[in-house]
């Protein structure tokens, strides 16, 4: 930047231009610093007299139109956000046209709507902070693996009410190229200090069995709480009950995974059975696990098995080494037979965990619910299903407080259980909303935007959840 004469320069030239480059609000031509949205000279010799100025109320209303336009970019940003409307839809010529022939006010520009993310992000930080304050919370942590295959940290929170189930909003979503248990910790601990959640609130604990989990939740019980209650998600400990069942009958294992590449994974036999099976659901999809399904596709096989062996006899064996695999399997008598044992055996499971898949039901009936299945379990006489209840009783009380809350749910008379009982009547055992949250990211961070920073594709998720499950109008939280 040229200096421009000598009488004129700033006296503090040198230590102004170390700065000036950050606040791309400011110029400097190096006599005088100008606002260019105020369109004034200032007085700027240091850098925090440059911050001061950008933080006067009316430097950020002359930049952002005042309180009123603020808001309503602020509001456009949460209902784009929360109907999972691409930005890009401003720049539409379509959408630029409907909203001249409709709306009375300027259509902002999709550069001016993302500025505003941040006053977005810190009105739902307001709301949440205000929903959360002095409440006892149900806390759930989880991992996964996102497009790029960095590892996603998603921390969610649950206000632990008496009467009602409340739903799920979220403190985080971080990524990481490697991630540790440390790292977890400190993502947790990091949200909860900046929306302003004391250790002492969290009461439960939810999260899975792995290794950083298990750390995680004795670093919390340490660091703070030694009252917090941990357990692990009871239908990812079901899923594991399932895998058992799964590696005990191979016979209908390989029926599942051959039926499935002869049915799905070719048009023309899909619509060949399509056709001649107009009344029959179509064939179980992946919902949660691959564990879940199949014994949804057992059980589905169970129901449907004649049918199905019909129609697919009728194809032509020599189409596809897979189908000779499928005949084989078809005609072996041992199947069906296995079939009805699951039918008869694990039917009560796997209604067992499609009633736990509702996050609202009240704790006493996911403990009911789980009490249930070990008991139908425990009826069933055999070698083969010794090692599904062995499975059971060591997946639902391992590393686990499960014990306590059910404890809690009979209405212990023992302290602290018995004041408790209230904050933990819909109190979540699974981590589905997590879950949830990790397929709500894959629609946010999609393909397509894969150059979305954290940030942002954090913001996105956390207005879209919170929006839909506290929305501004009926008056909670927020103004
Ligand atoms: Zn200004």
């Amino acid at each position: 930047m040229p200096r421009t004469g000598n009488s004129l320069t700033h006296p503090m030239w040198n230590t102004v231009r170390k700065f000036i480059y950050n606040f791309p609000e400011l110029t400097y031509d190096g006599c005088r610093v100008r606002c260019t949205v105020c369109n004034v000279a200032l007085i700027c010799r240091r850098r925090r007299d440059c911050e001061l100025h950008l933080n006067t109320k009316t430097h950020r209303n002359k930049r952002d139109g005042g309180p009123e336009k603020r808001r309503f970019y602020s509001d456009l940003c949460l209902a784009l956000i929360s109907c999972n409307i691409p930005f890009a839809i401003l720049d539409r010529t379509a959408f630029i046209a409907f909203w001249k022939r409709y709306a009375e006010c300027e259509l902002p520009s999709r550069t001016s709507l993302r500025n505003c993310l941040s006053f977005a992000r810190e009105d739902i930080e307001r709301r949440i902070k205000s929903e959360l304050n002095d409440k006892k919370l149900w806390l759930c942590v989880d991992e996964t693996i996102d497009r790029k295959r960095q590892t996603v940290v998603n921390v969610m929170v649950r206000t632990m009410e008496p009467h009602r189930p409340s739903p799920a909003i979220l403190l985080a979503s971080k990524r990481f190229k490697k991630c540790s248990g440390n790292q977890i910790l400190k993502v947790v601990l990091n949200s909860m200090s900046k929306l302003e959640i004391s250790p002492q609130q969290i009461m439960m604990f939810v999260s899975e069995g792995d290794a950083n989990m298990l750390s995680l939740a004795k670093s919390l019980k340490e660091s703070a709480n030694s009252n917090l209650l941990h357990i692990t998600c009871k239908i990812n400990d079901l899923n594991l009950v399932t895998q058992t069942i799964r590696k005990s009958y191979p016979r209908v294992n390989d029926l599942i995974s051959s039926t499935k590449a002869t049915l799905i994974k070719s048009l023309k036999r899909t619509r060949f059975h399509y056709k001649l099976s107009p009344d029959i659901p179509e064939l179980p999809e992946p919902i949660i696990t691959p564990q879940t399904t199949w014994l949804k596709s057992a059980i589905y096989y169970h129901r449907y098995f004649d049918h199905l062996k019909s129609i697919i006899l009728k194809s032509d064996p020599e189409e596809a080494a897979i189908t000779e695999k499928i005949h084989k399997i078809l005609t072996d008598p041992h199947v069906k037979e296995d079939l009805q044992t699951i039918y008869n055996n694990y039917v009560e499971l796997a209604e067992g965990i499609e009633k736990l898949q509702n996050v609202s039901i009240s704790f006493a009936d996911s403990v009911r619910i789980l009490n249930d299945i070990h008991a139908q379990l425990n009826s069933i006489q055999g070698e083969k299903n010794k090692v599904v209840v062995e499975k059971f009783e060591n997946v639902l009380n391992k590393n686990s407080d499960f014990h306590l809350l059910k404890l809690i749910s009979e209405g212990a008379t023992i302290e602290p259980l018995s004041s408790w009982r209230d904050y933990f009547e819909y109190a979540n055992v699974t981590s589905l909303d997590v879950e949830r949250s990790f397929s709500a990211l894959k629609h946010v961070y999609t393909a397509r935007r894969l150059k979305l920073s954290e940030n942002t594709a954090e913001t996105y998720l956390m207005l879209g959840i919170f929006e839909k499950s506290y929305p501004r109008d009926n008056g909670l939280a927020g103004s």
